[in-house]
């Protein structure tokens, strides 16, 4: 090994992205290689909630403040990635009434600043609200451009040294003795071998994929989540505030809202069936609350897919599983050093498992280096040309 470790981080997602960045900042010798454009996979393809973590609050609280801490990281460090509409839960006749006493109790219990509100006071925040939308919990939701935010890590990576390459997918992991060797990459048809003395596997839900050209067995269950981006302007955050359940969810991006999601099992996240009454489903559950949607054009379907991690059927053991998200150690769990897998986790808390990652990283190599990631700004605060050097392909609409 020379001086300086080379990883390889497999994905250019929001997760592959912060990692990439957090290790080049931290001094290491950093590649990135994505098989598409940046954000083309789930991160490209999800609500762009920026999560105050109240969705949590009741059945998953340490969830819940692993949100509402990132909420005010990212706030902090990407101000320019954000819009700050506020979030409410509303109060609707068909859903359980002490539902809403609950979440507002379960948010205090996890420190996320909640407000009640009538349904007058909410409607004057959101005048799409139903007039039946009795009373609502106004929590500190936003919306997140999620191209931009991927972008400026990636940004951020590059100007700390790193390699990023969209368009390479990874092909082949070799190991020896000593564990991981080297990787495969492949770029306009033509393949190359680079020696790699450690590979993060931030593929999430092609995780299983790349673990296995490694000779490891990681097993996901990938569920799929349909999305529409349609025309109604909104205010605000709308969720419906019921126990978690499909069509709950509206996020505003600019003059266009993004309403989500279903939650069904898929074998294959490359191929798997989408039909038209997903997108359906997701209308008759958030027209109650915002009856605009009545009349409104479907601009855009699309589809994104969790890699759902069950740690407990997978033998991750105890110290593989942190908040929400799991590292999965391959030198201890399948005796292949020099690898590790990460899975699970949000959009919204991706810097904070970057950082977990890229701690056991270090701590791999005997490094001990400080994670400076929270408070140092991403770059794009100064305009979007700051970051054009990543070209990517949204369904959300971007920013001007
Ligand atoms: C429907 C839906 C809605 C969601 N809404 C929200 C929300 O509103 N707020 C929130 O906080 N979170 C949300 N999430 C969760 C969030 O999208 C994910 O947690 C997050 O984006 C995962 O990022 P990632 O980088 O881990 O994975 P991904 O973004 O999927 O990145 C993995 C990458 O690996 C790449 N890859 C695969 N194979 C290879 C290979 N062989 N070589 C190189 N690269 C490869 C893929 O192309 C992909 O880009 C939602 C998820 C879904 C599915």
């Amino acid at each position: 090994m020379g001086e300086t470790p080379h990883v390889l981080v497999v994905g250019g997602g929001a997760t592959g992205t912060g990692i990439a960045r957090d290790l080049a900042m931290r001094g290491l010798d950093v590649t990135l290689a994505e098989r598409g454009p940046l954000a083309s996979g789930a991160t490209g393809r999800m609500h762009g909630l920026l999560h105050s973590g109240a969705r949590y609050a009741v059945a998953d609280p340490e969830s819940a403040r692993a949100c509402i801490a990132e909420n005010d990281v990212l706030r902090s460090i990407a101000d320019h990635c954000i819009d700050d509409t506020g979030g409410l839960f509303v109060q609707h006749p068909d859903d359980p009434p002490e539902y809403l006493d609950r979440k507002r109790e379960a948010c205090r219990e996890c420190s996320i600043p909640v407000e009640e509100l009538s349904g007058r006071e909410a409607r004057e925040r959101e005048p799409n609200l139903s007039k039946d939308v009795s009373r609502a919990l106004a929590v500190p939701d936003g919306a997140v451009d999620p191209y931009r935010l991927t972008v400026a890590n990636a940004t951020s990576a590059q100007r700390h040294g790193a390699d990023i390459l969209p368009g390479t997918p990874v092909t082949n992991l070799e190991t020896d003795d000593d564990g991981i060797a080297s990787a495969t990459l492949r770029s306009n048809d033509a393949t190359s071998t680079v020696d790699v003395e450690y590979v993060v596997n931030a593929a999430g839900a092609w995780a299983p994929d790349i673990a296995a050209l490694a000779g490891i067995d990681v097993s996901t269950r990938p569920t799929k989540g349909a999305l529409v981006l349609t025309d109604v302007e909104s205010a605000t955050v709308v969720n419906r505030c019921r126990p978690k359940a499909e069509g709950d969810i509206l996020v505003p991006h600019g003059t266009r809202a993004v309403l989500g999601a279903t939650d069904v099992p898929v074998e294959d996240p490359d191929e798997f069936p989408t039909n038209d009454d997903e997108i359906e489903l997701l209308f008759e559950e958030l027209e109650p609350v915002v009856p605009a949607l009545e009349n409104a054009q479907a601009i855009e379907t699309f589809w994104g897919v969790r890699p759902l991690f069950d740690p407990a059927k997978d033998g991750a053991v105890a110290g593989d599983i942190t908040r929400g998200f799991t590292v999965l150690d391959h030198e201890r769990r399948d005796d292949c050093p020099g690898m590790s897998t990460v899975v699970g986790g949000k959009f919204t808390t991706h810097r904070q498992m970057a950082e977990a990652v890229s701690d056991h990283v270090c701590a791999s190599f005997g490094l001990d280096r400080e994670c400076e990631t929270a408070s140092t700004p991403l770059p794009g605060g100064g305009g979007t040309p700051e970051l054009a050097s990543f070209p990517v392909e949204p369904p959300i609409p971007e920013w001007s």
